[in-house]
């Protein structure tokens, strides 16, 4: 790469002694202190000596070999990477919510207590569940807590039920999370249209059956116009429904998962609710219950007496603890943020925006990519790159890295497993026109090329820092550790 880079780790930046603080002269006296010897280091760790302005310059260059939300457009389908609000950054960074220590008595953190009673009540609002817990760190996390109190239900009633049914355009997440919980996981076939094929779930239910896994609409972006039918039949034989809220961005205000007949809802406020995620979180996956799950939830809820708010202990089949404390705060705070600020008009345009601008971009690119599913989506959708292989060898994941050099970041590529050479493209709310105009003009240019040049997409990206991985290699063999002097 004939970069301009400074391509140098921060270890090997600056001097011995160079500083980017200063501290003024202490005046205290230095105490001396009777450590043992042997908590000692034998050698200085070695940690980098660099002045401010090589830190800063680091960490900005570093920041620009990123793509993110602040760079340009991120249609990353099943993600929902839309623009976060720099107020909710700001609101969340305030002392009295950065600064509060988990261990401080109910009596000192009495806001903090209101918000995530507040956030709760808005969650169970949108959702149409009857209580939530803030504790679970993520989505993935959310859903192991939700199925462990599928469990409990079941268990508490004297069923032991074996089996959990995931249909098979599902997250991976979702048979990943039924195994952890112990149960067998059943996969559904889907239908011509996308959905649940209903009658292959009639031959699977039985009294063996914990639950079902679904999200709707799914990540094919499809709804599932036959919800109501399938959560009867699951009830019917004594199973639960659980929600993947991941998608919650395409029918905020206009449906809800309580409404359809799920029992189990999760969230995920890092996707739906506008707070930073990528790079591995921090999330939260707070996880609504119907009644009759309530008396399992994980310990504390946030209750008020009418007079002040308090931790409520007292679920006597509660599942436990799912994470330290109270779950991520900061990301619930940025999260109760956003939705104070949109208020509940605000939040359906977001799903109607989300929906309109997914159709904008489909219809405009199922000209030039196979449609699997003909019909209206929600809010993202799924192409296939099966046109572009069959004709010129030109495969979705060369499209893929074609799509870095034209300043974009790809979609989720291979992803649903039902649809082969699979580019799955969630545009959010937060994009204009055009930015959707913009990211068409370089599909269809891509598909153009296809045509014409396709050793040229074989071999991209060609603008980017570093060009194309041996994949395999980096996710086999990968070097993460860097050691001095080599
Ligand atoms: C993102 C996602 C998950 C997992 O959520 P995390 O917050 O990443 O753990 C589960 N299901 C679907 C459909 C998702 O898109």
């Amino acid at each position: 790469m004939n970069s301009i880079w400074n391509e140098k780790l921060i270890f090997e930046l600056g001097a011995p002694g160079r500083r980017a603080f200063s501290l003024p002269a202490s005046d205290v006296p230095e105490m001396e202190l009777d450590w043992p010897e042997n908590i000692f280091r034998e050698e200085a760790p070695g940690l980098p000596e660099v002045s401010e302005p090589e830190l800063v310059r680091h960490y900005t260059a570093l920041s620009r070999l990123n793509h993110g939300v602040d760079t340009d457009f991120y249609p990353l389908g099943s993600c929902t990477m839309k623009y976060n609000p720099k107020v909710d950054e700001a609101l969340a960074a305030l002392p009295g919510f950065a600064g509060i220590h988990p261990y401080l008595p109910e009596e000192l953190v009495q806001g903090a207590l209101q918000l995530i009673y507040e956030m709760e009540a808005y969650l169970a609002e949108i959702s149409g569940m009857d209580r939530v817990t803030m504790q679970p760190a993520a989505g993935a996390h959310g859903e192991l807590t939700g199925i462990l109190l599928v469990r409990a239900y079941h268990r508490c009633r004297g069923e032991n039920r074996t089996r959990i049914l995931v249909p098979d355009s599902a997250h991976g997440t979702n048979p990943a999370t039924a195994a952890m919980a112990g149960y067998q996981v059943v996969s559904v076939p889907s239908d011509q249209r996308g959905g649940v094929d209903v009658a292959a779930l009639g031959k699977l239910l039985d009294e063996r059956v914990a639950g079902l896994m679904l999200t709707n609409p799914n990540t094919l972006g499809l709804f599932d116009e036959n919800i109501h039918i399938i959560a009867d039949m699951v009830h019917k034989v004594g199973g639960l429904l659980y929600y993947d809220g991941a998608n919650t961005n395409a029918i905020m205000g206009y449906t809800r998962p309580g409404d359809m007949g799920f029992d189990v809802v999760h969230f995920n406020l890092h996707k739906t609710f506008a707070t930073p995620h990528g790079g591995g979180g921090p999330g939260a996956g707070p996880v609504g219950v119907k009644k009759d799950l309530v008396p399992f939830l994980p310990v504390p809820l946030v209750d008020f007496d009418g007079k002040r708010y308090y931790f409520n202990y007292d679920l006597p089949h509660s599942i436990g603890k799912v994470r330290s404390f109270y779950g991520n705060f900061g990301v619930v705070v940025k999260a109760y943020a956003y939705i104070r600020s949109l208020g509940a008009e605000g939040l359906k345009q977001v799903s109607r925006d989300a929906v309109l601008n997914a159709n904008y971009l489909m219809a405009h690119l199922k000209k030039y990519f196979y449609l699997p599913y003909d019909r209206f989506c929600k809010h993202e959708f799924v192409i296939s790159g099966k046109w572009q292989k069959e004709r010129n060898g030109v495969k979705t994941l060369d499209m893929a890295k074609r799509l870095l050099d034209y300043g974009f970041h790809p979609p989720t590529i291979y992803f649903p497993l039902i649809v082969e050479e699979a580019m799955m493209i969630e545009p959010t709310e937060t994009e204009s026109k055009e930015t959707l105009d913009r990211f068409i003009d370089a599909m269809i240019r891509i598909a153009r090329e296809a045509e014409e040049e396709p050793e040229k997409i074989k071999g991209a990206p060609y603008t980017t820092y570093i060009g194309r991985l041996d994949e395999v290699a980096a996710a086999r063999k990968p070097e993460l550790r860097w050691r001095a002097g080599k």
